[in-house]
């Protein structure tokens, strides 16, 4: 596989999970790949086991710390792809949100893929290939009880994503979101531990209450969530654009 040979992609949060499972399947087509997060040991460590892999410490809460690791990613090569995928999550019924916590969320699952998206607009704009995948969620095409607020940044998400394809539909770049369902990483572990916390139930009905959600009966695995996202970035895959791909085993 070289679909990807010559293309430089730039995986936000790459350092685990979904954004490492991407970094690895688009590595494996052939791209050279940058890994960004805060925890920077994790993302080397990560990077060790991907051939030609860089590890780029980046916030995507700071301006300036956006601005310094996609200009240290540049060095290497003008960006093609962007993986927006740096996301956090928490659940919180509605009247005990605070403010703190609304923004808290924003701030990295919105403001950041606005940071990012803004970084590498000039790369994408002078290049005869671009993408842009945002990993927004199912949260981003429907509702849930306690997650207002990151169903909120989701759907945000979601909407830039369709703005931006039309905005940019006759350059080569396309904007598309994947949106999965429960994906068995440390995040959907935080989730089934505030159930646990929050019901006194046991770790098994915790994780029945998630893959219950899923018509498949199961979580979905980063690797099938990595797959979509190399065939979004695919070259032929030029015509699919502005689209929000669900990814939750057929949930009506
Ligand atoms: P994860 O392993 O916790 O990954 C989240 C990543 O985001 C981490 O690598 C983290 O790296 C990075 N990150 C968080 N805050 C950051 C910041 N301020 N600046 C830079 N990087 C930051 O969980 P995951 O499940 O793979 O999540 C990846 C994406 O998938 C998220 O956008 C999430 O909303 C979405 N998603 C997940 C699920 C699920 O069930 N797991 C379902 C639907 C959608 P550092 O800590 O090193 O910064």
């Amino acid at each position: 596989m070289s679909e990807f040979a010559g293309r430089r992609a730039v995986i936000t949060g790459g350092g685990s999970g979904i954004g490492l499972a991407a970094a690895k399947r688009l590595a494996a087509g052939g791209a050279s790949v940058v890994l960004m997060g805060r925890k920077l040991d994790r993302l080397e460590e990560a990077a060790n086991g991907i051939d030609g892999a860089l590890a780029v410490q980046c916030d995507v809460t700071d301006a300036g710390s956006v601005e310094a690791a996609f200009a240290k990613a540049r060095e290497g090569g003008a960006i093609n792809i962007l993986v927006n995928n740096a996301g956090i999550a928490s659940g919180r019924p509605f009247h005990k949100l605070d403010e703190a916590e609304w923004r808290r969320i924003q701030d990295v699952n919105v403001d950041g893929v606005f940071r990012c998206t803004k970084a590498v607009v000039g790369d994408l704009m002078s290049s005869d290939y671009g993408r842009v995948v945002n990993i927004a969620s199912v949260a981003g095409l429907r509702g849930g009880p306690y997650i207002s607020h990151y169903c909120a940044s989701k759907h945000a998400v979601v909407g830039m994503t369709k703005a931006l394809a039309v905005e940019w539909a006759q350059t080569k770049v396309t904007v598309n979101a994947v949106c999965p369902g429960y994906v068995e990483t440390d995040m959907a572990e935080g989730a089934i531990q505030t159930i646990m916390s929050n019901t006194k139930r046991s770790r098994d009905e915790a994780v029945a209450e998630l893959t219950k959600m899923n018509p498949q009966g199961r979580m979905i695995q980063v690797e099938e969530v990595a797959e979509t996202v190399a065939w979004l970035c695919h070259p032929n895959s030029f015509t699919v654009n502005g689209q929000a791909i669900a990814l939750d085993g057929g949930a009506p």
